[in-house]
């Protein structure tokens, strides 16, 4: 990866990580998320591929394109510890603490708040993850973008989630005015899959009028979900009745797991769907997300 010094050498306004390609014609500008958790590197490659590509393959046409590698910190300090660290950060899950009460003693409060230094800035957000098992390639955002997301995501999933209920990054953007979108790709360093996933970072600035070139979209019967719930085990006895796959249906009234005595059952009075994120439940840790069929 020849440019990943660049990446994290890069300083903007004194604010570090951040590359900026700048068109040089100012109307707006676009930020580009990695390495929000230091697991998912391979991100950093796309960065190398859009720094490459840009003004030879595509021209900048007009705003400023950033490419932010957020928690470097984490990257840098457990990049030489692989899977010593289950944790995917230093001290507070990055995508979990933009509704939170300020830390100052955390490395990632410490990042957040650096990068809201330069919010105004930006027009329209995108945060680039990928998991360690496969599922679907997704595309994430709120209600109000739903239908722009539906122009340029090449994915298999789309999901909508609720902007109050969250602490992720994108939200923060969302609840103040900005435009913002994530994407969650398999896996976080084989690189094989990247150009299937890279095409829809590419489809959005093609979609905004950044590059030249044509929106590619080629997956059909792209499944929508709205967000619902997500599943907190009260106690350390909670356990799944099923062996539930990805996304997985669960009718009305059916109990799909049990808390010590409690039972979660399905009291929609409609299909809903569970997305299991944590297979080893942990008490208050959020080991599963319920969502409603929308398309
Ligand atoms: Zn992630």
């Amino acid at each position: 990866m020849k440019n990943k010094n660049l990446f994290i050498n890069n300083i903007y306004k004194w604010i570090k990580w951040i590359t900026v390609i700048n068109s040089w014609i100012n109307w707006k500008n676009i930020w580009v998320f990695a390495i929000t958790h230091w697991n998912e590197p391979v991100w950093l490659q796309v960065f190398d591929y859009l720094f490459d590509k840009i003004n030879i393959k595509w021209i900048l046409k007009k705003w400023k394109l950033f490419l932010i590698a957020i928690n470097i910190r984490a990257y840098n300090k457990y990049i030489l510890e692989w899977s010593i660290n289950d944790n995917r950060f230093i001290d507070n899950n990055m995508n979990r603490i933009s509704n939170k009460k300020n830390k100052l003693w955390s490395i990632e409060f410490k990042r957040f708040n650096e990068l809201k230094i330069i919010f105004d800035e930006i027009d329209i957000a995108i945060d680039l993850h990928s998991v360690s098992k496969w599922h679907d390639i997704i595309g994430i955002t709120d209600n109000k973008y739903l239908s722009v997301a539906q122009k340029f995501f090449n994915v298999d999933t789309i999901l909508v989630d609720n902007l109050w209920r969250t602490w992720a990054i994108i939200w923060y953007f969302l609840r103040n005015g900005k435009e913002a979108y994530w994407l969650e790709c398999w896996n976080h360093i084989d690189k094989r899959w990247l150009k299937i996933w890279v095409i829809n970072l590419l489809n959005l600035l093609t979609y905004k009028w950044f590059i030249n070139k044509e929106i590619y979209i080629d997956r059909k019967n792209i499944n929508m979900y709205k967000f619902i719930n997500e599943i907190y085990p009260k106690t350390t006895n909670f356990r799944y009745l099923k062996n539930f796959v990805w996304f997985t249906k669960i009718i009305s009234w059916e109990i799909f797991a049990i808390d010590w005595k409690k039972e979660l059952k399905n009291n929609m009075k409609k299909d809903i769907y569970l997305w299991i994120v944590k297979k080893i439940p942990k008490k208050w840790d959020w080991v599963g997300f319920l969502f409603e069929k929308i398309n």
